[in-house]
């Protein structure tokens, strides 16, 4: 079963549910699943293949590139003259 991401616009809690690609919105229409359920509408992440959400921390934002990888990109950069990767952020 595929693992969907989900995001409270609201709180910004994060999860992640194994759902039949059927009822992959059915988080969506429960809603916020928080410690402290809020009202806030949720939406289904769109998740890159092989992109690994377990190295986000919870609360936190996918659109927020994280310290460590900024830091392990310029490291790599650093080391590789001729890299052309961009570093985002
Ligand atoms: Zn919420």
């Amino acid at each position: 079963m595929p693992t969907y991401v989900f995001e409270c616009e609201s709180c910004e809690e994060i999860w992640e549910e194994s759902l039949p690609y059927e009822d992959r919105d059915m988080p969506v229409e429960v809603g916020c699943v928080a410690t402290a359920p809020c009202s806030g509408s949720v939406r289904r992440v769109p998740v890159m293949p092989g992109f690994a959400y377990d190295n986000i921390p919870s609360p936190g934002h996918p659109k927020k590139t994280p310290d460590w990888m900024t830091d392990r990109l310029k490291d790599i950069k650093k080391n590789q003259p001729g890299a052309t990767m961009t570093i985002p952020g």
